[in-house]
């Protein structure tokens, strides 16, 4: 019975445990989708405007190409950030910039020996003040400003051996400074008043000087001219290296990192790609993308590319909590649950990745719908528990009613059986005699009628208990006065309390209140009180009833003098079918219903009955019924099953 209501509870939980897991796995797989679907939909549309974004950024540099000297695309690209570095090259496919430098012939070929002779002087003769007259005469002379120059910054060289470095510095600055030498370059094409500038502010080498500042800030300019085209890359990346070296105050250019970045490009002797697209390039970590034509080469590292990426994907307006990545050949996205797709055609091998940084909004729709699952599965767990619970109160009750049935089947003909029996033996002893003695008879017809009235009791208690037990007592109320009560079941009694070794008193107070309560019910359960009182009190009986008014009740007391109830058997008299082992007392056996019956028809009187017993000294009960509460109603069932 347990197993099967187990069973039966046990079965649809599980089931709906199943289902409900299920369904809470199938709404985060669904919003899990729904999520994807949305990212596949985004990054569709991303990789299209990025193949866009490029094929113009192309163009662009193309165009910018067309209209500006190489140098000045450089700086203007780099300075706009639409590349880290560049490679600019001619119409003809030479390198254009980062700027070659190469030798340059002097014009004035005549002047050789005279230069030779200056340099013998300068280097092999060490002697330095004869060497810078000659070379202030080959300048003097010279017509070409390139030997002018060139002979000018001798001379302060050869004058700066000599100590004499305010004449050099003067040199240096101020007559080189003209205008006449602003594009005159060494025989390996570098610009000469650059690398004056730097030699003097190496000889002053105090930048609180004047000369210094206005010289410092001269050069500078100069570095960061790149409209002029005449100075190589390699003396411009020199020059700021030594100038910064010199001076840390100074700010960092802004260019020196691109152009590192060209001029490695430019040593690594790699050709100039036009395929479109965005390409691993000779360095490592540099990625080139040719402008459209071929002529410009955008240089990008890894991470800028990444970069301005992200920038243009932040300038799309994509919903604030999305994280875009630009993923490079071989490595992973790091954000929740991405979606990932190829970067489009111009950045082959490389992958944009979308994720939601808070997908609060997502989970919260999902978490909704799992948390009226969740109810729902409760409910029906609740409701299965529920009914087991009420198939199980209803069975325990069929089989309680079964059992009680038999009870009492088994009770009825067992005790209807001994007063049959022994009214059978006393008529057969009447008949068998040959004469009918008056006064035996008499006597046995006396013994005859005490059965038959125990016999009708019985049968009482029964329909009684019957009745109440179905709740199919019907209770008449009236009116009643207690003595009426007293005297009734006093009556019921007398003849049986009348017999020798029984004493029976009743102690009634006067005045009682009127009760309102089923008259023969009360009597019903005074007498049997008085019928178990005379039953468990041994031969010298004194039995006493009473009747008294106490907090609003009119109480029946029945005290007896009798064997007595322990506490254990006290707190279990009153369940039907309960019986004290009398067996010791030799006290016949009764059917344990009346203290049952007593209770019941209390109960339904709005009243209580106690117990106060003492083994081998007696017992007295109480009742107590209410004189405002009347009659409640039924007393719902006679007694609780022995436990
Ligand atoms: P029954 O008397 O038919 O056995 P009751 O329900 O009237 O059934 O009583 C239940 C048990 O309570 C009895 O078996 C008896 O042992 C005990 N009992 C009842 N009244 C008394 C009493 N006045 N004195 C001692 N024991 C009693």
């Amino acid at each position: 019975m347990v197993w099967l209501l187990t069973l039966v509870v046990l079965l649809p939980t599980a089931c709906v445990l199943w289902f409900m897991t299920q369904a809470m796995q199938n709404e985060r797989l669904a919003v899990q989708q729904e999520l994807t679907d949305f990212y596949r939909g985004q990054l569709d549309v991303l990789r299209d405007q990025l193949d866009g974004f490029w094929a113009q950024r192309a163009e662009r540099l193309a165009q910018m190409a067309e209209q500006m000297p190489a140098s000045a695309v450089f700086a203007e690209c780099v300075d706009n950030d639409l590349a880290d570095s560049l490679i600019v090259t001619d119409q003809a496919g030479q390198l254009a910039y980062p700027k070659p430098s190469r030798d340059f012939a002097l014009e004035d070929g005549e002047e050789d020996s005279a230069w030779s002779a200056a340099s013998r002087l300068e280097l092999k003769d060490s002697d330095p003040l004869a060497a810078s007259k000659a070379y202030a005469d080959i300048a003097a002379r010279a017509t070409d400003p390139n030997l002018a120059a060139r002979a000018f910054q001798a001379q302060a060289r050869c004058l700066a051996r000599v100590q004499k470095f305010d004449d050099a510095v003067g040199l240096l600055t101020q007559t080189l400074g003209q205008d006449t030498y602003r594009h005159a370059v060494d025989a390996r094409g570098r610009l000469i008043v650059a690398d004056a500038e730097l030699r003097a502010l190496q000889l002053i080498n105090d930048s609180s000087d004047e000369v210094y500042s206005a010289t410092a800030d001269r050069l500078t300019a100069r570095l960061l001219d790149y409209q002029d085209t005449v100075m190589p890359s390699s003396q411009r990346r020199f020059l700021m290296m030594q100038l910064r070296q010199l001076d840390p105050e100074l700010p960092a250019f802004s260019l020196f990192d691109a152009e590192e970045i060209a001029a490695m490009w430019a040593e690594s002797d790699a050709e100039l790609s036009t395929d479109p697209g965005v390409y691993p390039s000779a360095l490592t970590d540099v990625w080139e993308l040719p402008s459209t034509g071929g002529h410009v080469l955008a240089l990008y590292r890894t991470e800028g590319l990444r970069r301005r990426i992200g920038q243009w994907a932040s300038a799309k307006a994509l919903p604030t909590d999305v994280l875009l990545e630009v993923l490079p050949p071989g490595r992973e996205p790091g954000g929740p649950s991405p979606v990932v797709s190829t970067a489009g055609e111009w950045m082959p091998g490389w992958r944009l990745s979308l994720s939601l940084e808070d997908r609060s909004m997502f989970d919260a729709s999902a978490e909704r719908q799992i948390a009226a699952y969740l109810w729902t599965g409760v409910l029906v767990i609740a409701s299965t528990l529920a009914m087991a619970v009420l198939i199980a109160w209803a069975v325990r009750r069929q089989i309680r009613v079964a059992h009680l049935k038999n009870d009492l089947v088994a009770t009825v003909s067992h005790e209807l059986k001994t007063p049959l029996a022994s009214m059978r033996l006393l008529i057969d002893t009447l008949l068998d005699a040959e004469e009918f003695d008056g006064r035996r008879v008499r006597e046995y017809l006396h013994l005859i009628g005490r059965e038959n009235t125990r016999l009708s009791r019985l049968i009482e208690n029964f329909l009684t208990f019957s009745r109440l037990e179905q709740n199919r007592y019907a209770f008449k109320p009236t009116d009643i006065r207690p003595m009426d009560i007293v005297d009734a079941a006093a009556a019921a009694v007398r003849d049986r309390f009348q017999s020798p070794g029984c004493r029976f008193d009743i102690e009634a107070a006067p005045n009682l209140p009127t009760l309102v309560g089923d008259a023969d019910a009360l009597v019903t359960a005074v007498v049997n009180l008085l019928d178990n009182a005379y039953k468990y009190s041994g031969e010298d009986k004194h039995i006493i009833l009473r009747a008294f008014a106490r907090d609003g009740c009119v109480c029946f007391q029945i005290q007896d003098n009798g064997v007595g109830i322990s506490r254990v058997g006290g707190r279990r008299v009153f369940k039907r079918f309960y019986q004290v082992d009398q067996t010791l007392s030799g006290i016949g056996s009764g059917v344990g219903l009346g203290l049952s019956i007593v209770r019941a028809i209390v109960l339904a009187h709005g009243g209580t009955v106690d117990l106060d017993s003492e083994i081998g000294k007696g017992s007295t009960f109480t009742l107590r019924i209410p004189v405002r509460n009347g009659l409640v109603g039924h007393a719902g069932e006679a007694g609780q099953d022995v436990t």
